[in-house]
């Protein structure tokens, strides 16, 4: 069993939550295990060390547990990318539609200069529509959005396809059909 395999092995699924119908992929069990842990880590790390990146960029939650070790381990910064109302300083946004509804994220307009290199880690892409107002905002910025990282790919939902056709490359550790 591989490293892929057996961390996919370790995500645990929650029928029915937040909502009825949704079954929720939980990553929490693979925090918990120092050996899980740092597989996950580990393979993000081995995947940018030759990168030459300027940032690691996180989304907001399940981003900033992760994209930070990756960052650290990397000897470079972490961006935060937030939802709306949480940055203190002047911030640029951008808003996206989900289901019902939509959704703004920021990122501080100071994050990065341009041509700053960055990865964005996230936990999961599903409709890709995070990830997709990630890299506008980094781009608005100048800076050249390397690749998108996730744990977890859901590509029954389309997001990882829409998001590779608008030239953003995707690593995924794994995916759930
Ligand atoms: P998207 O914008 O539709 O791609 O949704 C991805 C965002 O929703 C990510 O920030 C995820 O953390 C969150 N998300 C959606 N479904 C799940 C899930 O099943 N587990 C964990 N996070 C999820």
């Amino acid at each position: 069993i591989d490293a892929a395999e057996f961390i996919k092995s370790q995500i645990r699924t929650v029928p029915d939550w937040p909502q009825a119908g949704v079954q929720f992929r939980d990553i929490t069990p693979l925090l918990q295990r120092p050996k899980t842990l740092r597989m996950l880590t580990d393979l993000l790390v081995e995947r940018y060390v030759e990168a030459k990146l300027d940032y690691v960029a996180g989304l907001d939650a399940r981003g900033f547990i992760i994209a930070p070790i990756i960052a650290y381990e990397l000897n470079v910064g972490f961006i935060p990318i937030r939802k709306i109302g949480k940055l203190p300083f002047r911030t640029v946004s951008e808003s996206y539609e989900l289901e019902y509804g939509s959704a703004t994220v920021e990122i501080h307009e100071d994050a990065c200069r341009a041509g700053d290199r960055v990865v964005i880690v996230d936990d999961l892409i599903a409709t890709g529509g995070t990830m997709m107002a990630g890299k506008k905002l980094l781009e608005r910025l100048g800076a050249t959005v390397v690749e998108g990282a996730a744990i977890i790919d859901l590509p029954d939902l389309g997001g990882s396809k829409l998001l590779r056709e608008n030239g953003l490359p995707l690593y995924t550790i794994t995916e759930f059909s």
